[in-house]
């Protein structure tokens, strides 16, 4: 047997916690920072000293030799700078360790090499980090030593964010205001803010180092440019939820382990649908801290891979023709004094605060259907989202039988008097329990379904950082409460007021709710009758965060400005563009370098052995055959590869960060599609031998 884990003893040991705190500070200062994380504000700078000079203490204790502000620039992962605590030597020569509250606090980056949209000048390139105290520091351990890591939100010198923590901290203000004047028309007079919860469920794939290092499409590109279906997929379903094989076991162990340590609740671990995919589901906590926290996971997932001779793929499709990768974003709004707002309750139809919170959402929802799609743009996922993928690129809500049978009776009658019952699951075994049925049953097609007391958003795509969609949600629930605050608290008869605005909101918003199958081509039509958007792309969905609408929506609660907006959009165009630019120029690579040479190569030994057939007498006919067939594929290929050549430069040489994404998506792509296909189809005539990169067989069997 290995070694015992202990999850109670290592849980949270390298983090700084709350309770490290409270253990390490003098009681003043621990109550200083406790208030500023509960209530905001700024700590004194005498305390800021205190609280450095104690958790570089516990850092250097525990082997950190360095410290790092932690932020997340618009690239959608983390970044850091390591500055060790080494100070001055005295005259003697000694070295006393230092870390200032100063330093603590506030880091200034050279960080102009960031995307920032235009927003700074390199003139003006300072960028500033600033420690978000409401987040716990950590400790990395990695071959660079243990590093002390402060998360931090990253603005330019003018304070404009150009990170994706800052507008999400905003957001999660906003909501939290605009839902506590909802709260209070309720009655509830206790409870001072209110946080949005996240609990992302984080899907990868595995595969072997020795046949990712083969690939350079794995390499530069996350995903395969090139592959023949295997024989086999997931169509047998053998692998969703299986036994999990011993290799990866050890895998999610160490993970487990890694993630624990840093205290991320990592709890549910199972395979995925497509083979060699995985997920792991971390339990929810404040939405801040949940994106921290995934992103720690994603950069942990790829790590221990390593470790273990493999690699961890978060790409949203690193294969195609089995299932993508994605990220369920899990979702609620609960008051410090512990009511979920999304709690329904046991007769929802009686609850009229939880009905008013469902309406608000109907509208946000329905009304900014466009900024919700945006928020899970992300390259890759253009793979999944209205490709011939699931979840469709159509936003609509899920709600479940009971919920759906309230809004209906709300919508035609104004009254709720009846609420369908969960019922009992009879099991039939007189051994076995029956079960209480969850009146919210499932719905695997919707993009945003209610599961219980929560939503589920899950269009997000598994290598993006959930701040955006997160602060897109808070957004526009913040709008919805806002609005329908602004008249409740105005009106004479609150009880005939509410009642009447959830009616109104739901019967102008019921278009939103579809419960049936969100996969089906029906809905897409349906979808149009209804007048809801169907945003295709990424790049067709980023200008949507500088319509009217958006603008206004985000100003108002000051959680982006346009001009942020602006930036914001004009560095999806970028990102877009240079993604699919690594894409086509590693497949000029691997066309040109790999694949039509060992094409050439068999068509040699074909053409060899046809004249050796001959020359005995025999037949060649079907060597014959094969030759031409072989031959009028290259030619296929050769004639995309110099298309693709050309019109990559092309793209390439373009200014304009819109019309070169637009030319990527709309050109490129196709021309890289017709540099694939007959390369798919010569995989599955040329000899195994000659073939010069490994299957999908093996990438994804061998693992
Ligand atoms: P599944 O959707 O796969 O059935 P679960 O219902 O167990 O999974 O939950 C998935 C994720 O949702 C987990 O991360 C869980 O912690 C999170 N979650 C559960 N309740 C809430 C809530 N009230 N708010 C936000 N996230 C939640
Ligand atoms: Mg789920």
């Amino acid at each position: 047997m290995s070694e015992i884990m202990n999850v109670e003893e290592i849980f949270g040991k390298n983090v700084f916690t709350l309770g490290k705190m409270k253990e390490r500070l003098p009681k003043d200062a621990f109550k200083e920072v406790k208030k500023v994380m509960d209530q905001g504000g700024e700590l004194s700078m005498e305390t800021a000293n205190v609280v450095a000079k104690a958790m570089k203490d516990w850092a250097v204790e525990n082997g950190a030799t360095h410290y790092t502000h932690w932020f997340q620039p618009l690239t959608g992962i983390t970044a850091e700078k390591h500055d060790a605590f080494v100070t001055h030597p005295d005259e003697s020569g000694k070295m006393i360790t230092e870390f200032s509250g100063k330093e603590l606090i506030k880091g200034e980056p050279d960080a102009s090499s960031f995307p920032s949209g235009g927003l700074r000048a390199t003139f003006e390139a300072r960028g500033y980090t600033a420690w978000d105290i409401t987040s716990p520091a950590f400790l990395k351990e990695a071959a660079t030593g243990a590093i002390l890591c402060i998360p931090t939100a990253f603005c330019s010198y003018t304070g404009e964010s150009l990170d994706k923590k800052t507008p999400l901290l905003r957001s999660m203000e906003a909501v939290s205001k605009q839902a506590l004047r909802i709260v209070r028309l309720f009655g509830n007079t206790g409870a001072t803010k209110v946080t949005a919860s996240v609990g992302p469920e984080q899907e990868y794939f595995l595969i072997d180092e020795k046949y990712y290092k083969q690939r350079s499409d794995l390499m530069f590109a996350g995903r395969t440019l090139f592959g023949a279906p295997a024989p086999k997929g997931q169509e047998m379903e053998d692998h969703y939820f299986g036994v999990i094989r011993e290799r990866v076991g050890a895998y999610m162990k160490d993970l487990n382990e890694e993630l624990w340590k840093l205290g991320v609740t990592a709890k549910t671990q199972h395979n995925e649908v497509a083979p060699a995919q995985h997920e792991l589901a971390p339990i929810y906590e404040t939405a801040n801290i949940a994106v921290d926290h995934n992103q720690i996971v994603m950069e942990t997932m790829k790590r221990v891979a390593v470790k273990h001779g493999m690699r961890c793929l978060l790409h949203e499709k690193p294969y195609a023709g089995v299932n993508g990768s994605g990220k369920h974003d899990n979702w609620s709004i609960t008051t410090d004094n512990g009511v979920n707002l999304l709690d329904p309750g046991e007769t929802p139809n009686d609850n009229i605060q939880f009905l008013l919170v469902l309406a608000c959402i109907m509208k946000a929802v329905d009304v900014h259907a466009d900024l919700l799609r945006q928020s899970a743009a992300d390259v890759g996922n253009d793979h999944r989202l209205g490709a011939n993928e699931a979840p469709p690129a159509i936003i609509s809500m899920f709600l479940g039988e009971q919920l759906e049978d309230v809004v209906k009776q709300l919508v035609e009658t104004g009254n709720a008097e009846s609420c369908l019952e969960g019922g009992k699951l009879q099991t039939g075994v007189s051994t076995l329990p029956d079960l209480v049925k969850d009146a919210t049953d499932r719905n695997r097609t919707s993009p945003f379904a209610f599961t219980g007391n929560k939503f589920e958003f899950r269009m997000v795509g598994s290598a993006d950082s959930i701040a955006g969609p997160n602060t897109t949600l808070n957004a526009i629930v913040a709008e919805a409460f806002c609005e329908a605050a602004d008249i409740l608290e105005k009106a004479d008869n609150f009880e005939v007021a509410v009642h009447d605005l959830i009616k109104e909101y739901m019967t102008k918003h019921q278009r939103i709710i579809f419960n049936g199958n969100g996969y089906s081509d029906e809905w897409v039509v349906e979808a149009e009758k209804r007048g809801l958007p169907n945003i295709k792309s990424m790049i067709e969905a980023a200008s949507t965060l500088t319509s009217e609408k958006a603008v206004a929506l985000f100003e108002k609660f000051g959680i982006y400005t346009k001009a942020e907006l602006e930036s914001r959009e004009e560095i999806i165009y970028e990102t877009y563009a240079k993604t699919i630019n690594i894409e086509a120029l590693t497949m000029i690579d691997m066309a040109g370098k790999q694949i039509i040479p060992a094409v050439v190569k068999y068509s040699k030994v074909l053409a060899d052995t046809i004249n050796s057939v001959k020359a005995a007498g025999g037949d060649a006919s079907v060597q014959t055959e094969l030759l031409k067939t072989v031959s009028k594929k290259l030619g296929a290929m050769q004639k995309a590869l110099n298309k693709l050549e050309k019109e990559e430069a092309k793209g390439r040489a373009m200014t304009d960060a819109k019309a070169q994404a637009f030319f990527y998506k709309d050109t490129v792509r196709t021309i890289m599609e017709e540099l694939r296909t007959p390369a798919d189809e010569l995989e599955m005539i040329v000899d195994k031998e000659i073939w010069p990169i490994p299957t999908y067989g093996e990438l994804m069997f061998e693992v």
